[in-house]
């Protein structure tokens, strides 16, 4: 493999002087450093004491200036996991001057974006933690083009699926390794480093027990155009299907975690929604060829495993129908769920769990990392066998844990088919939605209060507006206004949910005192809008 920098030619003087005089130059954005992605000019690296360098001169420049705290605990995160310390970066420094004395550096002309994969050999980690933050990190930076150099710093070798990433750029990801050859001082011309979290959905259990993020800020229509790019790169162009071709995938592992009984399930399945039933596996077909069938697919069905991040490429009303094995609780362990659930995935998401203990075979005697336990003690042992589900745990070790989650499952065809019966609202993939761009109000325009004070107790306080600006572009099914009364100085408002444009309020409306009146638009009943600025109306 060639690991030829570039066919652009530079100035290798110009470029030496440039560093020699303006040293390294960096302006961050982020307040901290989870959530921080710094621009480098001559950021460099030695290979030989694995260290970043910043090189100082008079007019270098380094935003945020953090001194010491630099090192609280790191200037950033280099992986799209959250603070994890094994993933954190930073930089040596050295004066400039010291250029003379060290090893003549060799420059790197491409724009390069410098990260860590976390996880380079399971599926669900390549995508949700490498490929989503580095395509969007990408779309972050114009200079993060088709031409951009990706460096990966974590220090793992390839990987298994490491044409994933070259779908990313034209130019052939680095890895670590491979910096050596370079010579012992490389410069990064133009560098990024780190990624954006923003596309992330899922915890591994760190700090505390895995599942959705607390602030999960991608949508399905993001989800949706990364993996249509991605299938445009791999060549794989989505077709409406026939009428009534309409086919059911089971994705099923080759080693572990197996359905013991998939024949019967795929007849199972095949006889209840009338369609045709595909098996694939990342053992036998091409990784291309499984994302091509599942793009048409109607539901797409599988053991719990990395295998299911696949179900981003099912076109919208399809339906996920994840298994799991006995005594595993679904809801403990979501990431494709929570993957279905972004809005605007537009997917159905199901789970079936093994409830039936002579159903499952479990491998004691296997090494640790594939759920053995034989290297625990006797009564650990014991209890681990006996229990009947999973305690809540942290990541990643928990042999309890790993024992289930390998355990192979002869699926229960009866319970399995009334799970899905249940849990199917619609037919799949019948549901054929519309890209739904979700569309919120405007402010409401030109709030108004008028007050009027009827006797020594009675008063009205009159409010009317006009429709936000947006809503006469937008066919809303349903619009309404929501109105919030406040006395001036008390805690709690009063609420109010009005069809109309205007209201005449009496009810607890007092004479001579001061109310606080907020307005917004609601659309189809829980699409909130922004209040309008507080009205200050005296009676
Ligand atoms: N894998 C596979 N077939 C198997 C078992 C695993 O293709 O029989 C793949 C799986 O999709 C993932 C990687 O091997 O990409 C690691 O699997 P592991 O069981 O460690 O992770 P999990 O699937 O539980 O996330």
């Amino acid at each position: 493999q060639s690991q030829e920098l570039s066919h652009v030619r530079i100035d290798y003087h110009a470029a030496l002087l440039a560093l020699q005089e303006q040293g390294t130059r960096m302006v961050c954005t982020g307040k901290m450093h989870t959530d921080r992605i710094c621009r480098f000019d001559y950021l460099c690296y030695c290979t030989e004491a694995e260290e970043f360098i910043f090189f100082h001169s008079n007019s270098s420049v380094m935003l945020p200036n953090l001194g010491p705290r630099r090192f609280q605990p790191a200037l950033l995160d280099l992986s799209s996991v959250e603070d994890h310390n094994t993933q954190y970066f930073n930089f040596l420094e050295l004066p400039a001057a010291a250029l003379k004395y060290m090893p003549k550096p060799v420059f790197v002309p491409d724009v390069t974006l410098i990260l860590n994969r976390f996880n380079a050999d399971n599926l669900m980690h390549i995508f949700h933690d490498d490929l989503l933050p580095i395509f969007y990190t990408m779309q972050q930076y114009t200079d993060l083009d088709d031409e951009a150099r990706l460096v990966f710093m974590e220090g793992w070798g390839e990987g298994s699926h490491f044409d994933l990433y070259r779908l990313l750029s034209s130019k052939q990801p680095l890895l670590k390794e491979h910096l050596r050859n370079f010579g012992k001082l490389m410069c990064f011309t133009k560098s990024y480093v780190g990624l954006s979290k923003m596309t992330t959905w899922y915890q591994y259990g760190f700090v505390q027990p895995q599942g959705p993020k607390a602030n999960i800020l991608v949508s399905g229509n993001e989800i949706r155009q990364f993996a249509s790019f991605i299938m445009d790169r791999l060549n794989i162009t989505p077709e409406e299907r026939p009428k009534g071709d309409d086919y059911i995938v089971v994705f099923s592992r080759g080693s572990n975690r197996l359905i013991l009984n998939e024949a019967e399930l795929l007849l199972a399945l095949a006889q209840e929604y009338k369609m045709r039933t595909v098996t694939v596996s990342l053992e036998e077909q091409t990784f291309a060829s499984i994302i091509k069938l599942i793009s048409e697919a109607s539901m797409l069905v599988s053991m719990h495993g990395a295998q299911l991040i696949t179900s981003m490429f099912l076109p919208r009303g399809a339906a996920v129908i994840e298994l799991f094995p006995y005594a595993v609780h679904p809801e403990q362990y979501t990431p494709y769920k929570t993957l279905a659930s972004l809005p605007g995935m537009d997917l159905q998401y199901i789970a079936w769990r093994n409830n039936i203990k002579e159903n499952t075979v479990a491998y004691p005697d296997r090494p640790w990392d594939q759920g053995g336990i034989t290297h625990l003690e006797k009564e650990e042992q014991e209890r681990i066998l006996a229990s009947k589900e999973v305690p809540r745990h942290l990541c990643c070790r928990n042999p309890e844990w790993l024992f289930r989650i390998y355990q192979d499952t002869i699926v229960d065809i009866p319970s399995f088919l009334e799970v899905i019966r249940d849990g199917l609202k619609v037919k799949p993939n019948l549901k054929k939605s519309k890209p739904a761009n979700v569309i919120h109000p405007g402010r409401v325009r030109q709030p108004k209060c008028q007050t009027s004070v009827q006797a020594t107790h009675e008063a009205k306080l009159s409010v009317s507006w006009q429709i936000p600006w947006n809503l006469k572009y937008l066919k809303v099914r349903e619009v309404k206004y929501e109105v919030w009364i406040q006395e001036q100085g008390e805690n709690t408002y009063m609420p109010y949910i009005l069809p109309q444009q205007n209201y005449t309020f009496s009810e607890n409306i007092k004479p001579f005192t001061t109310y606080l009146v907020w307005v917004r638009c609601i659309f189809n009943k829980n699409l909130l809008g922004p209040f309008a600025d507080v009205l200050i109306c005296k009676t």
